[in-house]
């Protein structure tokens, strides 16, 4: 048996998922979402073998994985201030929340003065909500062409959270449909409570905390 059967029952499903919706289960990655987490938690899924992690604050993330950064992928999940650009693109493999213009100057410029770029994903807030961030559907073509044509970033995917009151299936799609007639072809949607829908509407990762780690303190 491996260090983590929680690990060993999420992957399992994924693998379910795809294989259902006729795909292959290594084109779905496991994001696993460490945030406000105890080591405890942390620590039998990376002895198990998990090496992708999602955490949404930049500053928490380096404390809890740069004196163990070897051999990780990391993702930043959550929203980027542009004071926290600099740090972000030193230590993120992928940031997947690039949501609005000034972002994208500023991971632009950042990136030609460290020579080193994160692979990003432009955040869609599928729902409209006033309180998420994200992009709004509409504005999702124009915003991609101008992250690629203005700032010349490579735009390798979209990620959604869906509204919590509602079906999460419609948003899932609506993103894949954003993502295929922009040329995208990573999708980041899923999380605990409703992965194995989106690996069936195509997500190629999915972010999964508390079904892995248990629930977080409430801050
Ligand atoms: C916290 C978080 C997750 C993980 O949520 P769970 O429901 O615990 O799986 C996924 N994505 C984002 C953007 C998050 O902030």
């Amino acid at each position: 048996m491996s260090a983590s059967p929680a690990l060993d029952d999420v992957l399992a499903r994924i693998a379910a998922a795809a294989r259902a919706a006729g795909r292959d289960p290594a084109d779905v990655a496991l994001v696993a979402v460490s945030k406000q987490q105890p080591w405890e938690a942390i620590e039998p899924v990376l002895a198990a073998g998990q090496r992708l992690f999602g955490e949404n604050r930049v500053q928490e993330a380096m404390e809890r994985w740069s004196e163990r950064r070897a051999g990780l992928e990391l993702r930043l999940i959550g929203p980027l201030q542009t004071n926290k650009v600099r740090e972000a693109v030193g230590f993120f493999d992928v940031i997947e929340t690039l949501d609005r213009e000034r972002l994208a100057k500023a991971l632009a410029d950042e990136v030609q003065k460290q020579g080193k770029a994160p692979r990003l994903h432009v955040q869609v807030n599928t729902g409209e909500e006033p309180q998420k961030a994200g992009i709004a559907p509409a504005d999702a073509d124009a915003f991609i062409a101008e992250a690629r044509g203005n700032y010349g970033l490579t735009i390798e995917g979209l990620m959604c959270i869906p509204p919590e009151a509602e079906p999460p299936g419609p948003h899932f799609a609506l993103l894949a449909k954003i993502a295929a007639r922009n040329g995208v072809s990573k999708l980041s949607m899923g999380m605990s409570g409703d992965f194995e829908t989106a690996v069936r509407f195509g997500a190629t990762s999915v972010r999964v905390g508390s079904a892995l780690f248990g629930a977080r303190a409430r801050p």
